[in-house]
């Protein structure tokens, strides 16, 4: 039983599916008689940010203000180190976003506080914290133990829990935390976000290419497979590098972390990088030419072969 709290990202009006995660996560840990405790910061985060009670929250404030639009570190710093010495829960959550990690790292040096970041698990053990974090293609896993009392502070990895399901019957008001008074040194002019062009997230069935698919155009052999199954596209770093798909498309350390309940790798290598965004899909098959590929040590079913031959092969099994 302890409060924890969470740190929310929330960009265009939309809470982060990795702020969500740690809403669940604070949930799981504070216990009966803990409370989560979630605040965001921005400019227009307010509205959004109420939602959270909806995803588990017990208590949200929202640190709302014009001068927080874009994250500017100094500002942000100020703004949760106040609040997190106002509230004093035992363990304060962080997405490992990019924002995440910064802030995190940053608000723990400001309040002298215990950091881990990219935690794969959190869980009490001896009245404190165990964190735990899984690297080098799952063979090493260390674990953290904060060493000084107070508030720990840890950053949670995309896919670390499960987002919690939206209870419309949950509901509350959103307190305003304050932004106080911070010499302004940047200011962020403009900000351009990229329109989303494909949800890996929630596919249930991803057809993945690799620089084995050979060109851009070739990409239309997976598409036309993906239609058949309900399926979206992924991608290898190699492919979005080469411009053959949008950055969004990415599955991997720098891209997204995906599990759905079948992944089609084709024409990819099954590189380290890679591997760590997709090994925890159902069913893995993999397309290859090369029968001594990596990524057959973790498919569950292994095709040899061209994807130009097999996926036509493949198609003409489907219905429709
Ligand atoms: C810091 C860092 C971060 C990274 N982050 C990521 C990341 O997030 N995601 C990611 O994917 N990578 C990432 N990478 C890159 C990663 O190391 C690999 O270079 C990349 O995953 C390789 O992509 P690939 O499998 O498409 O290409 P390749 O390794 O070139 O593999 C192509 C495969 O296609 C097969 N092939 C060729 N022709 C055919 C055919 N006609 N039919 C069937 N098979 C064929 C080949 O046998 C080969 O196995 C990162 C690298 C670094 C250093």
């Amino acid at each position: 039983m302890a409060n924890i709290a969470v740190f929310a990202e929330i960009e265009d009006g939309v809470i982060h599916d990795i702020s969500l995660q740690c809403i669940a996560k604070a949930r799981a840990l504070a216990g009966a008689g803990g409370k989560v405790i979630a605040l965001a910061a921005g400019h227009g985060v307010s509205a959004p940010a109420a939602k959270m009670f909806g995803y588990g929250a017990d208590e949200v404030f929202a640190a709302d203000d014009a001068a927080l639009n874009g994250y500017i570190p100094r500002r942000y710093r100020k703004v949760v180190a106040s609040w997190l010495v106002s509230q004093s829960p035992a363990l304060a959550l962080f997405p490992s976003t990019t924002l995440g990690l910064d802030l995190a790292a940053s608000v723990a040096g400001e309040l002298k506080a215990p950091c881990a970041l990219y935690c794969d698990d959190i869980q009490a053990a001896d009245g404190g914290w165990r964190m735990k974090r899984i690297e080098f293609d799952r063979k090493v896993a260390t674990q953290f133990a904060p060493a000084a009392a107070g508030t720990a502070i840890a950053t949670l990895r995309d896919g670390a829990a499960d987002a919690p399901v939206f209870d419309a019957a949950r509901t509350g008001t959103v307190q305003p935390a304050q932004a106080g008074a911070v010499e302004t040194v940047a200011r962020v002019l403009k900000r351009e976000v990229a329109k989303k062009t494909v949800n890996l997230k929630d596919a249930k069935i991803i057809v993945a290419g690799g620089a084995g698919v050979g060109s851009a155009e070739n990409f239309q052999l997976l598409r036309d497979f993906a239609a058949k199954l309900g399926a979206e596209i992924g991608a290898t770093r190699a492919v979005v590098d080469a411009g053959w798909l949008p950055a969004d498309h990415q599955i991997g350390q720098t891209g997204a972390t995906v599990k759905p309940a079948v992944y089609i790798a084709c024409g990819i290598s099954g590189a380290v990088q890679h591997r760590v965004g997709m090994m925890d899909s159902g069913k893995i098959v993999a397309i290859n030419t090369d029968p001594n590929a990596p990524i057959f040590k973790i498919a569950h079913y292994q095709i040899v072969g061209d994807l130009k031959v097999v996926l036509p092969k493949l198609m003409k099994c489907l219905p429709g």
